[in-house]
């Protein structure tokens, strides 16, 4: 599928994507966790992956029949989850394609060789300044040297890796030396992202960049090619004329879900943290993905999404009802 500027996602070329948060447990207190996820390391029963495997495996085969190919696992931090290998491993089993969100902090050389020989397709790990200083004030601790040490080592067994960075206050005048950084590290893609104030960040409007947002994508545009031999940048809603005449429509509920650490399902995760009444009340403890998409949270999604293409409105729904409190009207990012 052709990339859809105004998403924060990218939906997969080929099937359905699925954006399973498996658990709220983390080590870390990010300032700016959209999940906001707990600082703690005690597994929450409520969490569907807690449940047992035998109802996990279940569930995985019906969302494959569904027609999910691609899995991007995030959390709070998945490596917390005892069972993540045996998770893993029945995604790979069914041949789909899995992609994982991890602060890296936990994954070590002997972790580092399962996820190797089990192919995981992409590790996304975040680092959020070129310094110990910035990335540890940003994410509550002295974390930097250890995913650093660690990167090192995913680099050592080949795993296919991108560094996720939030451009935010403290970094803001340091995107190069970000580059620079991970230049240096050997990264196959470095992407920034934009803060959305949901989550703990609403707590820290602080952490929002001084600079325009526009201003800062044009300096990303300068550095893509500048460092276009070196290494792969990408952003998400890079502004620009691209964003013109658009006409693809969001891919939440068709091409693209979100399932939450309790196995409810959402058409899209941002939508998630916004609207609770696009969440289903069931969950996949209790029924399988397909009668999740005909539930009413998600016949009330269809019905916006339709309402939206007849009235013209463009770009994101969530960017649209985030700023001006209503799905309809547009996305106001566009340019
Ligand atoms: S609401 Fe749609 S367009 Fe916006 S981020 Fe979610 S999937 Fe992408």
């Amino acid at each position: 599928m052709e990339r859809i500027p105004f998403c924060l996602f990218t939906p997969p070329q080929k099937g359905k994507k699925i954006v399973w948060e498996i658990t709220s447990q983390c080590n870390m207190q990010c300032k700016h966790c959209c999940s906001n996820a707990f600082n703690s390391q005690i597994v929450s029963l409520n969490e569907f992956i807690f449940l047992n495997q035998k109802l996990l495996e279940r569930r995985i085969n019906e969302m494959v029949s569904f027609g999910i190919k691609e899995f991007y696992i995030s959390g709070g931090e998945p490596f917390l989850v005892k069972n993540i290998f045996e998770f893993l491993k029945s995604l790979k089993r069914k041949n789909t394609k899995v992609s994982i969100a991890s602060s890296g902090y936990f994954l070590k050389e002997n972790v580092i060789k399962k996820l190797s020989n089990l192919k995981i397709n992409l590790l996304h790990i975040s680092v959020d300044g070129h310094l110990a200083r910035i990335h540890n004030s940003l994410r509550g601790g002295n974390f930097f040297n250890r995913i650093i040490k660690n990167i090192n080592l995913m680099k050592k067994y080949k795993i296919p890796l991108r560094i996720g960075c939030i451009i935010w206050r403290e970094n803001e005048n340091h995107l190069e030396e970000m580059v620079k950084l991970c230049t240096k590290l050997e990264i196959e893609e470095l992407r920034f992202s934009w803060l959305v104030r949901v989550g703990r960040f609403k707590k820290h409007p602080e952490l929002y960049p001084k600079r325009k947002r526009l201003a800062i994508f044009k300096e990303i545009k300068n550095l893509q090619e500048k460092y276009r031999n070196n290494i792969k940048i990408t952003a998400h809603r890079m502004a620009g004329a691209e964003y013109n005449n658009i006409s693809q429509l969001c891919p939440a509920g068709d091409k693209l879900f979100f399932l939450n650490p309790s196995g409810k399902l959402s058409p899209c995760s941002w939508i998630a943290k916004i609207d609770s009444k696009l969440l289903t009340k069931k969950s996949l403890k209790e029924t399988d993905i397909a009668t999740l998409t005909n539930s009413k949270e998600f016949l009330k999604f269809k019905k916006i999404i339709k309402e939206r293409r007849n009235k013209d409105f463009k770009g994101c729904p969530f960017i649209a009802k985030y700023q001006n409190g209503s799905y309809y009207s547009n996305d106001n990012l566009l340019n």
